[in-house]
């Protein structure tokens, strides 16, 4: 296990309860404002790089190469991380640009090197390329996976999982289950680790946005095993793939209707990538019965709120009968 990370993110986290949904629902629903973590480092992805920036800076590189989406979340705590430690970042970005905006926008302003590929190219193909460039130039560069989501970066929720267990304990409520978006994996990996060197019953339960289920654990399997080969064990990975509607960043009226629903009752905006589709799953779930034998039940907010391009914004507009004035 590694030892050393940075101290950037705004620890811990606050634990706040959603009153109205828990009457609603006859739960004692707790959401964990992750996406307070900070601004520029907003989300669940700083807690991740505070180790893989350490590592970085520990083993002489000079260079970080990553990926993600355009509106990649990852892309910009990097960038952000990157500028603060003197390390120059390549970001290797998939997908069609549409407008200079959220996360890109942050991207640019932080001096990231942007280089965008579309939805055919291979992200670590081009990533591998990059890295045989930079280092003729004499760079040392280090290529970080999506989403900072490998052994290293999975230690930031092995950490967040300690955390939950002294809050719970201040709080005096023990969670029936720690539920949250999954995106690459990596957030999925640390909490169920977390849980399983505490030996506590808590379960892990994650949402899939994008990938199927079978896929996702895999790959939190692949994960868990870099950081303890011994394990074998698998069979309390729970990852739902029920949730994912039309696919990555893609959003329904009726999911973005819900996500005002929650704005307006809790005053809590979800993000419409990752933590709207994971509630979503949680609540209808909740109602169908899936958490009967559950009490108290938490909910990672993993941050996200540069997801809400142009585009979606203009959709929100017309589901909202209190502002509908031309702009
Ligand atoms: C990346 C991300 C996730 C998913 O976390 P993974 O570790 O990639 O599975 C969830 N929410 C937000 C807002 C994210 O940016």
């Amino acid at each position: 296990m590694l030892q050393r990370k940075l101290n950037v993110a705004n620890l811990s986290t606050p634990i706040q309860k959603l009153e109205t949904l828990s009457q609603t629902l006859g739960k004692d629903i707790y959401i964990k404002r992750d996406d307070y973590t900070g601004t520029e480092i907003s989300g669940n992805k700083v807690r991740k790089l505070e180790y893989t920036i350490q590592y970085v800076l520990d083993n002489g590189y000079d260079t970080i190469i990553t990926t993600g989406a355009i509106t990649s979340n990852h892309a910009r705590a990097t960038a952000a991380l990157c500028a603060k430690y003197n390390i120059e970042c390549h970001l290797v970005l998939r997908g069609a640009l549409k407008a200079f905006e959220g996360n890109l926008f942050l991207d640019a302003m932080l001096g990231a090197h942007i280089h965008v590929i579309d939805e055919h190219q291979s992200r670590e193909k081009a990533m591998e390329r990059l890295s045989k460039d930079l280092e003729s130039e004499n760079k040392t560069p280090f290529i970080v996976p999506s989403g900072a989501s490998d052994w290293i970066g999975a230690h930031g929720y092995i950490n967040a999982f300690e955390e939950i267990v002294k809050q719970a304990d201040e709080l005096n409520v023990q969670f029936d289950s720690i539920n949250l978006a999954v995106g690459s994996g990596g957030t999925y990996a640390g909490l169920w680790y977390g849980k399983y060197i505490h030996n506590l019953s808590t379960q892990i339960i994650g949402y899939a946005v994008n990938e199927s289920a079978s896929i996702f654990k895999n790959k939190v399997i692949e994960i868990i095993n870099e950081l303890d080969e011994d394990i074998t064990t698998f069979d309390t990975l729970s990852i739902n793939d029920q949730y994912i509607g039309l696919g990555y960043a893609q959003a329904t009226d009726e999911e973005l209707q819900f996500y005002i629903d929650i704005a307006q009752q809790e005053g809590v905006v979800l993000d419409p990538t990752y933590t709207g589709k994971a509630f979503r799953g949680l609540v209808e779930e909740i109602k169908q019965g899936k958490y009967d034998d559950q009490k108290a039940i938490l909910f990672i907010h993993t941050g996200g709120l540069q997801g809400y391009t142009e585009e979606t914004r203009a959709r929100i507009q017309r589901l909202l009968p209190t502002f509908n004035k031309d702009l």
